[in-house]
């Protein structure tokens, strides 16, 4: 039998042939976009806080003092003693914000979907889930146990179909998307999605990471799509947000049936005290400055106006490269100008479809993103 050592590096070497293998590099992120990393000061295009929130004074002093008065974790899970006031408060608000009744926060967004799909179906139920669907959201399938089909990105007469032809001989049925695609930036129809779920009495799950604060006023991408029934909203508070941790807006019972079932929930430590309160604080700046939130979304339009690009539809803009080692190549060349962009490869994204994935951020000046631009174009011509 080959030993745990061969194996490893067997792997690994694999994964370099392929352009796979991936390395930490440790990164000083002084401020929402410029970071330091490897004795360079980059400005940073590959950073999810889209509104730099993360640094902004209020948001810092809110986490510093409930570190003072809670402490630096919770302590055990939120059912036994590691429900400190502040996660009451910030369901509160995020309930709120996205007209729902009730909400959970969760350790991580990706702990989120890995608890929340299994809660709600498992053996002999049906899940349908957008083939660039997040990696948590598949998790949350392959966890449940219940038969996952792939639909064709976007495509809702594929969802009818698949619905119509399955419906009558599966219990429950689960349709999975994001609601901006965390790769593409691109957005789910999530008006239609609800009409043939809402059709065919399934349930919409939507996982809007990267529309919170960013989409609709900060409301994100479900609010775009006023009147369309999305019963399960959740997302994270690490992008826009600027901190940590996961959420699931919908009813008072789905929530209850989440607080006593997930067992990302169940079994797991609570959200640190000092998140939780930079997202409450985070929340207000968000709900307090609609021009703050509108920013990302439209530095991104201003790039790809530049390039003669598709117009962007959320902060997230990907340049497609395809091979991994021209990928990996057209971002060193970006770095070479101070310019931080990572390139995103197999298996986050489909094989021969490995690129660049430019995020904005309100704290982009125009001149920056013009810089960028054209230190992209020659890219685009290659
Ligand atoms: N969903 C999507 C669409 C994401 O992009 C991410 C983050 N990469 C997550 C969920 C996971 O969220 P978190 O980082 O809070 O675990």
């Amino acid at each position: 039998m080959l030993s745990l050592e061969s194996f490893a590096a067997e792997r690994l070497a694999g994964l370099e042939a392929r352009g796979q293998r991936r390395g930490l590099e440790a990164t000083h992120r002084a401020d929402g976009v410029w970071v330091e990393r490897g004795g360079e000061r980059l400005l940073s295009f590959s950073c999810n806080d889209y509104l730099g929130l993360s640094h902004h004074p209020r948001v810092k002093a809110a986490a510093m003092a409930a570190v003072e008065t809670y402490g630096a974790g919770s302590g055990a899970s939120r059912l036994v003693t590691g429900d400190t006031p502040l996660m009451g408060q910030l369901e509160a608000r995020l309930a709120a914000w996205k007209g729902t009744e009730d909400a959970c926060v969760f350790g991580s967004g990706y702990l989120a979907n890995a608890g929340i799909i299994p809660t709600l179906v498992g053996p002999g139920d049906l899940i349908v889930i957008d083939e660039l669907a997040h990696a948590c959201l598949w998790a949350g399938s392959k966890l449940s146990g219940a038969e996952t089909t792939r639909l064709r990105h976007n495509d809702v007469e594929h969802l009818d179909d698949i619905l119509t032809e399955r419906r009558g001989s599966v219990r429950r049925v689960l349709v999975a998307t994001d609601g901006v695609f965390s790769m593409d930036g691109d957005l789910a129809p999530l008006d239609r999605l609800a009409e043939i779920c809402a059709a065919h009495d399934a349930w919409l799950l939507s996982d809007d990471a990267h529309g919170l604060g960013v989409l609709a006023e900060g409301h994100g991408s479900a609010a775009l799509f006023p009147g369309a029934a999305i019963p399960l909203q959740m997302g994270t508070l690490s992008k826009a947000v600027g901190g940590y941790g996961g959420y699931l807006c919908a009813s008072r019972a789905v929530i209850g049936l989440m607080r006593s079932r997930a067992r990302t929930f169940v079994y797991s430590t609570g959200l640190p005290p000092a998140s939780a309160a930079a997202a409450i604080a985070a929340l207000d700046i968000i709900a307090e400055d609609p021009s703050l939130c509108a920013r990302p979304l439209a530095r991104a339009r201003q790039f790809t106006a530049a390039l003669g690009l598709p117009q962007a539809q959320s902060p997230i803009v990907p340049v497609i490269i395809g091979d991994s080692h021209a990928a990996l190549a057209a971002s060193r060349r970006l770095r070479e100008q101070g310019l931080l962009v990572v390139a995103i490869r197999p298996p986050t994204v489909a094989e021969g479809t490995a690129r660049l994935r430019i995020a904005f951020s309100a704290l982009h000046s125009e001149a920056e993103v013009a810089r960028l631009a054209e230190a992209v174009r020659p890219l685009l011509a290659a």
